[in-house]
């Protein structure tokens, strides 16, 4: 009885969380979905709780890249939440960007016998042959946010419109130097794109510059130290913000002594962080001396605060609630056997196949906008960004 009225009291708040309907021991997709994306930790505790009462739909494995980004602790949490709201169990792992790890959890996870393996690489080309193990043994997968490559045994991919991330990164450069407005400068670029092993970072990259080129055509833009080859010269491996730091502090004591940098294109906030502690050691952020346009990805708190204050230029915002949502949904169809919701199958080709995709849509962040993407959505609260 008492048993009874506890999760009765759950089940309420979990109604109460997500805004009314009839109370139910197991929670309706959408009412799951909507606990997860609220972020709210009672509403996520009340999902679970009540979701343990549920008929257990089955093992799922989720393999997360690394804690030191904090998107990917909020994947990893959505996720979770929003699966054992559906009724499945998870196993969440992080593999601290070390790929050995990783394919150790992802093989423990095939050995506990996951039924769908959810998986955002650390390298997408190294999964080969764990993932032919995961298909002898009848486990789907399903690549999270970066695709894997070279195997056949990827079933789906859910993600971001990852070209046009890279699209709005330029764009936001464009902008801030009114290049967009007829101004010619010339002005001083330098680019840093991400890490060479993960398909995405070849999608930003080629999505910035397709706005970006024709102006470096038309001499508008300089790239002074001509550092402009993906990979070779301006990836940066794991997307360490150090390594880019490194670089960035070189290409200002060879190419910058007597010039200026006006313009930086970072795919990532971690990475814009270290490029801008590396233009603050020479000087940059004061009066005679203006920081440049930097850009950025992910909304990370640290670089909304940075955005705020008026140094990096913006950010490229992708509701991770959003991205959670949508694997839970194609993990449960792919395991029920109906449609998996697909708006893509042209673009993702891994080497071996084209894994047919769920692509998402997401915004540009300047200081302009962040109360409106990010504290009205409920992504942070007002007090977080102080
Ligand atoms: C993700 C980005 C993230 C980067 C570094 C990429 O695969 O799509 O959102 O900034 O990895 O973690």
């Amino acid at each position: 009885m008492k048993k009874f009225l506890s999760v009765a009291i759950l089940a309420g708040a979990l109604v109460a969380a997500c805004g009314g309907g009839a109370a139910s021991t197991a929670p309706s997709q959408a009412a799951a979905s909507q606990a997860a994306a609220s972020v709210d930790p009672a509403s996520q505790a009340a999902a679970s709780a009540v979701a343990s009462q549920a008929t257990a739909g089955g093992l799922i494995g989720i393999a997360m890249p690394t804690k030191s980004s904090a998107r990917w602790i909020a994947d990893g949490d959505n996720l979770v939440a929003s699966l054992k709201g559906m009724g499945y169990d998870t196993d969440l792992q992080f593999a601290e960007d070390d790929i050995p790890t990783q394919v150790s959890q992802i093989e423990n996870m095939i050995t506990k016998g996951a039924k769908v393996l959810v998986i955002a690489a650390i390298d997408g080309t190294t999964l080969t042959d764990t993932l032919q193990k995961a298909a002898d043994g009848g486990i789907k997968v399903l690549a999270y946010d970066r695709l894997i490559r070279n195997s056949k045994n990827v079933d789906y991919y859910t993600t971001f419109d990852n070209f046009k991330v890279g699209v709005l990164q330029a764009t936001s450069i464009v902008q801030s130097l009114g290049l967009d407005a007829g101004k010619t400068g010339p002005f001083n670029l330098e680019l840093f794109a991400g890490s060479p092993d993960d398909n995405n970072a070849g999608f930003f990259f080629n999505g910035a510059m397709s706005i970006l080129q024709p102006y470096i055509d038309k001499g508008v833009l300089v790239v002074q130290s001509k550092q402009t080859k993906f990979p070779e010269q301006i990836g940066t491996l794991r997307w360490d913000g150090a390594t880019a730091q490194a670089r960035m502090d070189n290409i200002l004591s060879t190419f910058y002594s007597d010039k200026r940098v006006d313009a930086v294109l970072s795919p990532y906030d971690g990475i814009s962080r270290g490029i801008i502690a590396s233009l603050k050691a020479v000087g940059y952020y004061s009066a005679d001396k203006p920081g440049p346009v930097v850009s950025g990805q992910d909304a990370e708190l640290p670089s909304v605060k940075s955005i705020l204050a008026g140094e990096q230029t913006s950010t490229v915002f992708k509701d991770t609630r959003l991205l959670a949502k949508s694997a839970a949904t194609m993990v449960d169809q792919m395991l029920k056997g109906g449609t998996v919701d697909v708006n893509d199958t042209k673009t993702y080709d891994n080497g071996v196949k084209v894994v047919p995709s769920h692509l998402l849509d997401m915004v540009l962040v300047t200081k302009d906008n962040v109360q409106k993407e990010l504290v009205d959505s409920g992504y942070y609260t007002a007090d977080q960004l102080k």
